[in-house]
């Protein structure tokens, strides 16, 4: 095992947000690197995730994952390469998804990595279109709203990693009317002239609840929510009768300091027989197989596209997860690494 690296960089979070992050909050700090322990793989990162839910997991108290602790290596989604293996099924070359992302290089256990094929799809698409936030789409619209052709669809965040996603599995499917909304005119252009969507405004731009009543004159039967806050409000008065809602997300409030206050038409939902349900896709595992014959199907013929942000070299890690929560970022947004 000569010629392995002694020094890995990794991000540590150094002091809890209150309200935007800031980038004095991260420090990028140097770790030795030892050769892999029984049962164990070391890897290059070639690719790692930064995602809304990580905001959460900078507060002391985060509800459905354990906070990044401080002074500690911050972790999440990454792909790689092996290039040392003590663990049986595993050899140098191999190509790897695994969970310790925020850093260079990382030592797994066998059992916390899972293979990946890169004739399939390109590595970083593991963490976005054929990755967590894909199945979050397809679980959050086909089984969390029951989708059924014929629904109208609305969804926001949609020319992000899951609102994208959304979109076109609906249109796919059979939906009568796709509606999304963006935070930029060149996002809502993207969405109706590239993934398909009946209608996509800018929620900058005006009245959300107008907007959507323009976009959806005769309602919509599904909101999948990543957003919160007036976006929810607006849908529950565009719903029909027996519409559901998908809590998939909140981002609006991710970076507020008090909670927001919950949407006012909420009544509604009683006599419009609503119904809102959360899900979180770590409760989803067995839906990962059915989702990635579908969705590389969908890729392959054309019919679902994607795209990616990637913002180069790990010194650059807070500027992507920074620029992911205002907005920068057009699908997936993922930090590349040398290889
Ligand atoms: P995205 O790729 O959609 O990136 C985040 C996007 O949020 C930004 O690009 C920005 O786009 C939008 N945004 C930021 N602030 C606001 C705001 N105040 N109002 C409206 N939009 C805003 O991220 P993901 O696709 O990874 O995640 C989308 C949502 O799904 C998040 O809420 C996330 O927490 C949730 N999620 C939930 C999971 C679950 O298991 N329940 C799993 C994965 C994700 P714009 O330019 O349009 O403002």
């Amino acid at each position: 095992m000569s010629g392995l690296p002694s020094v890995s960089r990794e991000w540590h979070l150094v002091a809890r947000p209150a309200g935007w992050p800031e980038k004095e909050q991260f420090a990028l700090r140097e770790a030795p690197v030892s050769p892999p322990g029984e049962g164990r793989v070391l890897v290059r990162n070639l690719h790692f995730s930064v995602d809304p839910y990580m905001r959460g997991r900078m507060n002391e108290l985060n509800p459905y994952m354990p906070p990044f602790e401080l002074n500690r290596p911050m972790d999440g989604g990454a792909v790689g390469e092996v290039i040392a293996s003590a663990a049986e099924g595993f050899s140098v070359g191999d190509h790897v998804l695994h969970g310790l992302g925020w850093r260079e290089f990382a030592e797994v256990g066998a059992e916390d990595a899972v293979k990946v094929d890169d004739s399939l799809a390109p590595l970083s698409a593991y963490l976005g279109v054929l990755g967590m936030p894909g199945l979050t789409a397809y679980v959050g619209l086909f089984d969390t709203a029951s989708f059924k052709e014929g629904d109208a669809v609305f969804v926001s965040g949609a020319a992000g990693a899951v609102g994208s996603q959304v979109g076109q599995m609906a249109r796919i499917k059979g939906a009568s009317r796709v509606i999304g909304s963006a935070g930029s005119d060149e996002k809502v252009r993207l969405l109706v002239e590239e993934y398909g969507f009946s209608a996509a405004f800018n929620y900058k731009n005006g009245s959300i609840a107008e907007q959507l009543k323009q976009a959806a004159p005769d309602g919509i039967d599904v909101y999948f929510d990543n957003v919160g806050g007036d976006h929810l409000e607006a849908a529950i008065s565009s719903l029909r009768l027996h519409g559901r809602v998908t809590l998939c997300g909140a981002i609006g409030g991710y970076n507020d300091t008090e909670p927001s206050p919950g949407p006012r038409n909420l009544p509604l939902a009683a006599g419009k027989r609503i119904r809102l349900q959360g899900m979180l896709v770590t409760d989803h595992p067995d839906r990962q197989p059915q989702f990635v014959e579908d969705v590389a199907g969908w890729i392959a013929s054309g019919e679902l596209k994607y795209h990616e942000t990637v913002v180069k070299g790990i010194e650059r890690a807070p500027d992507a997860f920074l620029g992911l929560l205002r907005g920068e970022n057009i699908g997936k947004m993922i930090v590349s690494l040398p290889s």
